[in-house]
């Protein structure tokens, strides 16, 4: 019987270590989009956008249980393109919108607010979204959608004050740190020592949430440079570290060398698997739906059991969900 019993616990254990990991719980970094930013954003005028119900069929599909909505508010203020009439309407409209489709499904969805912080409504929709029972949970900021150039002084100083401000209000912040790329920005090592010294610092009390790994999507060497500058501040045990998460949305491509994918790897274990948060970004095409980006995440040379862990992390603000 021993060693039947022995025989059985092998396999049984052979099996656990080469299932795949399960899905996982959430979702950290999506979007939906109310039809007037679907159409601003393809130039298509009935685009029917992206909406709740949408999103929770794709989290179904791929077994996720939560996720945290980034409203797409920024958009309306984005430095690229030509400004719309009535900006400041539009995006106190499309953060409502988002906070109205979230509110559909409390048990599931969560909202963070948006907004472009170099904006002269900037602190006064923070205000507002402080004030909102869906918006209040926290704030997303895109640097490269909003031009927000980490090597000028008044762009730091205005950012800074909104980080204050969300500081304050103790909203969480989600952070897409990758300057510009229309614009040309400068990023690297440089630019993100600027945000470790001068905007991570004005907000010590909340938890900020790097986007795709300091990057845009995909791992280029300037992402890489940014990272490394976390990740020198994380093996110093940097105190201003230390409510820092990174999620790791679109990061990995289809077209990825194994040497670029062991070099993720590298820099997921440097971070900390503990802080590494799975997310797919918006379902605008079925190459990033949910499913297939847990799929693609999956290629990383990293264990199951790691894997596992990056499945089951759970940030803060995704904590606490309204019971069904
Ligand atoms: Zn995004």
């Amino acid at each position: 019987m021993g060693f039947v019993l022995c025989t059985i616990l092998m396999v049984l254990s052979i099996l656990s270590t080469t299932q795949s990991p399960p899905a996982p719980v959430i979702d950290s970094h999506q979007h939906l989009f109310s039809p007037a930013a679907g159409a601003l954003v393809t130039g298509k005028p009935d685009s029917p956008g992206i909406s709740a119900h949408n999103l929770i069929e794709l989290l179904d599909a791929a077994g996720i249980q939560r996720a945290l909505v980034l409203s797409m508010a920024y958009t309306w203020g984005k430095a690229s393109r030509a400004p719309v009439a009535n900006e400041y309407e539009q995006v106190k409209a499309e953060n409502d919108w988002t906070a109205q489709q979230v509110a559909q499904y409390p048990d599931r969805l969560r909202a963070f607010c948006s907004f472009n912080p170099l904006k002269p409504y900037a602190l006064e929709e923070l205000a507002r979204c402080h004030k909102d029972p869906q918006l209040h949970y926290g704030l997303k900021l895109h640097f490269g959608n909003s031009d927000v150039d980490l090597d000028n002084l008044d762009d730091v100083a205005k950012v800074r004050k909104v980080f204050e401000a969300a500081n304050r209000y103790r909203m969480p912040i989600v952070v897409h740190l990758h300057t510009s790329i229309d614009k040309q920005r400068k990023y690297g090592a440089e630019e993100t020592r600027v945000f470790l010294d001068q905007l991570l610092t004005a907000a010590p009390d909340v938890p900020v949430q790097i986007a795709h790994l300091a990057g845009s999507g995909g791992f280029d060497a300037a992402t890489d440079a940014a990272l490394g500058v976390f990740t020198d501040a994380i093996a110093k045990h940097d105190a201003r570290m230390k409510n820092v998460w990174f999620d790791a949305a679109v990061v990995v491509r289809p077209s990825m060398s194994p040497d670029d994918l062991q070099r993720i790897a590298a820099r997921i274990r440097q971070i900390g698997i503990k802080r590494v948060l799975y997310g797919s970004d918006a379902p605008a095409s079925p190459l990033v739906y949910p499913k297939a980006g847990w799929a693609a995440f999956q290629r990383l040379p990293l264990t199951t059991d790691e894997l596992r862990v990056v499945a089951s992390n759970i940030p803060p603000y995704m904590r606490n969900f309204a019971k069904k």
